[in-house]
């Protein structure tokens, strides 16, 4: 709804401004006068069609997210510590190898495996 009246406001806008241009062009004080009040309600018009897009663009828009958690969930970014350094590492620089997880430090560039911490 308020698009259509957006779109109707720039179009108008457009029209107004533009006959209000011929007229200003033709010249002569009355045409003069008639042409400034055109082009002055087409930039009316541009202007509750700027206001009314500023508008819809402070909407919050929603914004549905699928957020998936790996696996079971247990390595997570901020759990997963470089042991040689102490550094966050992120689940990409974590590797499955025989069923260990080996973890490459992309601070230290330490190989190092890891063990699941035991849950009570
Ligand atoms: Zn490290």
């Amino acid at each position: 709804m308020n698009k259509i009246i957006g779109i109707l406001a720039l179009f108008g806008g457009l029209g107004f401004s533009g006959l209000g241009g011929i007229f200003i062009i033709a010249g002569g004080s009355d045409n003069l006068t008639v042409g400034a009040v055109l082009v002055g309600i087409g930039l009316l018009l541009f202007l509750v069609t700027y206001l009314m897009v500023r508008t819809e663009a402070s909407k919050p828009t929603l914004v549905s997210q699928n957020i998936q958690m790996s696996g079971s969930g247990e390595f997570r970014e901020k759990a997963v510590r470089c042991p040689g350094c102490g550094g966050n590492v992120k689940n990409s620089d974590l590797k499955l190898i025989d069923g260990g997880i080996m973890l490459t430090c992309p601070f230290c560039g330490k190989v190092s495996a890891l063990e699941e911490e035991p849950k009570w």
